[in-house]
């Protein structure tokens, strides 16, 4: 869920974005969520393709559950909640006698498990994020980039400046709208069948109402890439790319829907088996996604025999990371870009390299890799994973806690009734959109880290910051993002942080400054 724009790949998730974070399948961490993946570049998994609907990106991603949302005194719907869950208090005082009292009391145990869980999510994300590296100087890209870089820089950014915060602004309003009003509510009214069919068909024809609202948005930005040589697609694949990314993301969204009705409908106090189950969820999503989402979309190859792949593996070895292989993705059929990304974890660990990163001289190559090494040693993708399980397991919390007033301006008493799916949808939006300024200053963080691991390993700032050049001319990043677009969009630190960051490690290692 993300749009990122500070490469040019990630301004095409701008548009594919919006409708990622609709269905906020891409929230949290975006090291870690669904498909998200630790990229070298700024996105990795922002495409719909690439690699994670990071974008929504996606990855950042993975909360399905429960971007946060609300729900309040859910036990009271009009449907039937046969028995109490078992959790911390649930014998206590006749839990099943129900009534105002037992609301709130409810009501109260899973506030503090909300501020309990909470803290906790917010201690293993500042202890595990290296706050402080190395002190560099302020960036300049007019020390590295020519006037024309520059300016061309600019005008892609001016240029998708007005469709990235069209589609936030969509975004937004839509999700207000399942919030606030019973518009939601009322399309499923309409719908006809079983609970299950109705939470399903739900999603779906909300899902499509949402993308055919974006539609234009995304002709757009896929029209701005064009232009300026991003991308390599033709509007068939663009259009079959689209539609299997938000397949995916609707079918998340529909076995996350349909997991938190039938607990709504079954247990009184189903925040508890609903964090359990979205915390677990994004772990299994994040661990199959290499495997099962990620070939939906590319082609995945072992890299050729040679001396690039000896020498990578070399220094793998010698940085002690035990690599198997690294993956080439066929991502030339949709951008120019380049980019590489690790994603996975444990068994389904891989380091991937877009096949038109290989055209680059191969100690760039070399640098790129010694990145991505970084990530695999400090296992930022599990760390990242791990965090956005415990932001999911958070957000079906707050959805319990926050539906009250929620329930009240959709007209739907609880999440047990599929009406209810609009305004989840529409929380789960509006809880990634808040929760991403906080993942990006967390993974620019573990961005620098990996860059710093890169400069250790290879000893070669010089080539580093070729390689940087390389990255930002031709994915036409933003190299003096302003601070809005910083705080919301950029993973990463933008090229010249980069390069100033290669600099001071230079002189803080007495090797020449290039
Ligand atoms: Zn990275």
């Amino acid at each position: 869920m993300s749009e990122r724009r500070d490469t040019g790949e990630a301004a095409q998730e701008a548009g594919e974005e919006v409708g990622g974070s609709v269905t906020a399948l891409g929230s949290g961490p975006r090291t870690g969520g669904a498909g998200s993946g630790v990229s070298v570049n700024g996105d990795g998994q922002e495409r719909p393709g690439d690699g994670r609907s990071d974008e929504g990106g996606g990855s950042t991603s993975g909360q399905e559950a429960s971007g946060q949302a609300g729900s309040g005194s859910g036990a009271s719907g009009p449907e039937a909640f046969g028995q109490e869950a078992s959790g911390p208090g649930a014998g206590r005082g006749g839990g099943s006698r129900g009534g105002e009292a037992g609301e709130r009391r409810r009501w109260r145990q899973a506030g503090v498990a909300a501020v309990l869980l909470g803290l906790v999510t917010v201690a293993v994300a500042a202890f595990s994020t290296p706050w402080h590296l190395i002190a560099s100087g302020p960036p300049d890209p007019a020390r590295d980039f020519t006037a024309a870089q520059i300016a061309r820089s600019e005008a892609f950014d001016a240029a998708t400046t007005l469709p990235s915060y069209l589609a936030l602004a969509i975004s937004l309003v839509i999700a207000g709208l399942l919030v606030a009003t019973p518009v939601g509510a009322k399309l499923v009214a309409w719908l006809r069948g079983p609970w299950w069919a109705r939470v399903i068909l739900g999603v779906v024809v909300i899902t499509a109402l949402i993308q055919l609202v974006k539609l234009p948005l995304a002709i757009w930005v896929e029209t701005l890439l064009r232009d300026y040589g991003l991308s390599t697609q033709q509007w068939g694949p663009w259009a079959a790319d689209r539609l299997k990314n938000i397949g995916v993301e609707a079918a998340l969204l529909c076995l996350t829907l349909l997991v938190l009705v039938a607990l709504a409908r079954r247990f009184r106090r189903w925040w508890i088996p609903a964090a359990a189950g979205a915390f677990a969820l994004t772990i299994v999503v994040s661990f199959v996604y290499p495997v099962v989402f990620a070939p939906l979309f590319n082609d995945f190859t072992p890299m050729r025999q040679g001396p690039l792949r000896t020498s990578l593996l070399a220094m793998a070895e010698r940085d002690g990371v035990p690599v198997e292989d690294v993956l080439v993705a066929d991502a030339s059929r949709r951008t120019t870009a380049l980019n590489a990304y690790v994603s996975g974890f444990g068994a389904t660990r891989r380091i991937v390299v877009y096949d038109t990163l290989l055209k680059a001289p191969q100690p760039q190559i070399e640098l790129v890799v010694a990145h991505e090494l970084g990530h695999a040693k400090r296992d930022d993708v599990l760390y990242g994973t791990f965090i956005g399980a415990l932001s999911a397991a958070l957000g079906a919390i707050l959805l319990f806690l926050i539906f009250g007033p929620v329930s009240r301006r959709v007209g739907v008493t609880s999440i047990g009734d599929p009406r209810a799916v609009g305004a989840i949808m529409g929380l789960m939006t509006i809880g990634s959109l808040i929760m991403s300024p906080a993942e990006n200053l967390v993974t620019r963080h573990i961005e620098a880290r990996a860059d710093l691991h890169a400069l250790d390993l290879t000893q070669d700032p010089a080539t580093f910051i070729e390689m940087q050049k390389h990255l930002a001319v031709t994915n036409i990043s933003d190299l003096s993002p302003d601070a809005v677009e910083y705080v919301l969009y950029a993973s990463h630190p933008s090229s010249p942080e980069r390069i100033a960051m290669a600099r001071a490690w230079a002189e803080l290692n007495g090797v020449p400054v290039p």
